[in-house]
């Protein structure tokens, strides 16, 4: 039997990023007050502020790209935070260089985030690499997939083969497309952009692919799902309602919440 060719996101998709980022998280904060002198006591309350205004209106923000949203601020820990950083900002009226200094903060706390893996990731990881074609296909640098896979499997020879810097936020329109622009998602108030360019590139070097997995739809699914792949979202405590809702009854994919029915849904018979 021919294996399904299967590309996966994952971080988020094998870990829990929430669980991942808590030391981040709190450095991130402590870092943000130094960096633009306001005491943290003073700076958390705007920072709740901030927090709040997205979490009751997901829709409205997110993670921008030359001035388009390409991913939703409750997407992971990481673009909360910057959204989070970049609202307080605007309500301090703080207007020197805020991309620069958000992507500062993140830098400086990055290493701070440890692996925590979703239940059964090894189990299911292995399942899914012995059951197909399986490629991860990750934003990350690969070598901090790679450590992350030694340390889930605790050797180097696992067999993974991971595409890192996979740019899946980059949106470009230039060149031959044979997909629309955006599409429309019932439940958000803007459009969702399709023609990521780097992302394409990455998943045409892969030839014919059966199914894509990921944690973020805008992300991980959007594309594929564009150019006729099944896609299989796997929801986060911070997944929107629209991108579950949007799997309801969907002809060529599905949203699962935990690995075994991932792993179902991908390789079960
Ligand atoms: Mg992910």
């Amino acid at each position: 039997m021919v294996k399904e060719r299967i590309v996966s996101d994952f971080d988020g998709v094998w870990t829990d990023p929430q669980q991942e980022a808590v030391d981040y998280s709190a450095a991130f904060a402590e870092k943000f007050s130094q960096r633009i002198g306001i005491p943290l006591v003073e700076l958390s309350g705007f920072m709740q502020s901030a927090s709040e205004a997205i979490n009751k209106s997901p829709g409205t923000f997110g993670w921008e790209y030359k001035g388009m949203i390409i991913a939703p601020a409750t997407a992971d820990p990481y673009v909360f935070n910057d959204t989070v950083a970049k609202e307080t900002l605007k309500e301090l009226g703080y207007h020197k260089d805020t991309d620069k200094l958000i992507d500062g903060l993140f830098q400086a706390c990055y290493n701070l985030s440890k692996p925590v893996f979703r239940e059964g990731a090894r189990e299911y990881l292995e399942a899914l690499h012995n059951l197909s074609n399986l490629t991860i296909v990750t934003n990350s640098d690969t070598k901090k997939v790679e450590k992350k896979l030694f340390e889930l499997f605790g050797t180097e020879d696992h067999g993974f083969r991971v595409i890192g810097n996979a740019k899946k936020y980059v949106v470009n329109n230039r060149g031959n497309w044979n997909i629309e622009r955006t599409t429309w998602l019932s439940g958000l108030p803007r459009p969702v952009f399709l023609r990521r360019s780097e992302y394409n590139q990455v998943l045409s070097r892969q030839g014919k692919i059966d199914k894509v997995l990921g944690d973020i739809y805008e992300l991980d699914l959007a594309l594929p799902e564009a150019k006729g792949i099944y896609t299989i979202l796997i929801a986060t405590p911070t997944t929107p309602p629209w991108e579950v809702n949007h799997y309801q009854g969907h002809p060529n994919g599905s949203a699962v919440y935990n690995l075994a029915d991932l792993t179902e849904a991908a390789v079960g018979k």
